[in-house]
């Protein structure tokens, strides 16, 4: 048997006339760049999260860095986030000249530790980026009533949970602005990159409009220096399509995950563990495991694939050696990489997958 991490070819398997025909239609039509498909998707994602503004961009990444800046963060400000997240977080940060302040994450749900954000908190920090890992939302009561009483903006990282609830509210709904990355093996994704920031903040939208457009409101006119960095049209006809879908594959995400936990409870593996109130849409289903990399070989050579999300945090990261970070100053993000092992989930997955996954698992430790 052959079992990827995420099956891309199946999921478009079913939707393939649908994308094909929509994809002809953009190419008939002749409007590539910011058309119709990007204005109804920014409408229906905005719709879709509870936000009043949806803002179509070039990738998760850049979504980031456009929020940063739409709210005049960069050089002399900080910004407060995880180390245990993919690096853009940080590198979004760092690319508007603002410095990334890590904060080490809660042992359970490998999110932001909201105990340990106020120490550190100077009168240089600007914004707190949270990072949704995994699918699974940041305790955002907590973060939302420490941005308040500091007077520092909330920006959700939820490129990896689009979908997801935080006590019945929507992921991208709870912060100042949210960025959501359409990157192909994302929850929704595209055929290539994309991104979408979402706002409430009617300001923020029109200047992130320009932003992402070399500081244009009205074309060859740049009021502000700016970026290029849209989404396509191909990718939003797309994205619409499979955005119908994303409900269903979510549930069956989270379905697949809590078998998951329920076989693999006698196992000794730590599953994820679910916060109260949260609808977490399983991005990827990370255990930890203590004899981790042998187990990732184990499984490689029974034909499963699995993934290691994410083998350095970014406080150990060489391209942030002049942070001056040292081994040991984030202990649980440490722990966690050297443990995190993702197993293959996806909508299309069967119980019969599923099944031959967690028989090798246990073959695994009875081997030992
Ligand atoms: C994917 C991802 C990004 C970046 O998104 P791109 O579209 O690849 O630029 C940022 N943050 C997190 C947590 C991500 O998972």
């Amino acid at each position: 048997m052959n079992i990827p991490l995420i099956d891309l070819k199946a999921q478009h398997e079913v939707i393939k006339e649908e994308i094909m025909d929509a994809i002809k239609e953009v190419i008939e039509s002749g409007s590539f760049i910011l058309g119709q498909n990007v204005k109804a998707l920014e409408k229906e994602i905005a719709e879709f999260t509870n936000t009043k503004y949806g803002i179509g961009v070039g990738n998760g990444t850049d979504g980031l860095q456009l929020i940063l800046e739409a709210y005049g963060i960069g050089e002399g400000d900080e910004v407060i986030t995880t180390p245990f997240t993919f690096f853009a977080t940080a590198e979004a940060i760092s690319q508007t000249k603002a410095v990334p302040v890590f904060v080490d994450i809660d042992k359970d749900s490998y999110n932001i530790d909201v105990n340990k954000i106020e120490e550190k908190i100077t009168n240089k920090t600007k914004a707190i980026i949270p990072v949704h890992i995994f699918g699974q939302p940041a305790d955002m009561d907590k973060i939302l009533e420490i941005g308040k009483h500091y007077k520092i903006i909330v920006i959700e990282d939820a490129c990896q949970a689009i979908g997801a609830d935080y006590k019945g509210k929507k992921i991208g709904s709870l912060g100042n602005a949210a960025c959501f990355s359409f990157y192909p093996t994302k929850n929704l994704g595209g055929i290539g990159d994309g991104g979408m920031i979402v706002t409430n903040d009617e300001l923020v939208a029109e200047r992130i409009k320009m932003l992402r457009f070399h500081g244009q409101r009205k074309k060859y006119y740049s009021e502000i220096l700016g970026h290029n960095s849209r989404l396509d049209e191909v990718q939003a006809a797309i994205l619409r399509i499979k955005l119908k879908y994303l409900k269903e594959w979510n549930e069956k995400r989270s379905q697949f995950a809590y078998r998951y936990t329920k076989k693999l409870k006698d196992f000794p593996l730590k599953t994820p563990i679910e916060l109260a109130n949260i609808y977490s849409v399983y991005h990827l289903y990370v255990a930890l495991a203590e004899e981790r990399d042998e187990l990732v070989k184990y499984l490689h050579c029974n034909g499963i694939a699995c993934g290691i999300y994410y083998p350095v945090p970014l406080h150990l990261q060489k391209a942030y050696k002049s942070l001056n970070y040292n081994k040991g100053d984030f202990p649980i993000s440490e722990y966690v990489s050297k443990r995190a092992i993702a197993l293959p989930l996806y909508p299309e997955m069967t119980e019969e997958i599923q099944d031959y996954i967690i028989e090798k698992i246990k073959d695994f430790y009875l081997g030992r």
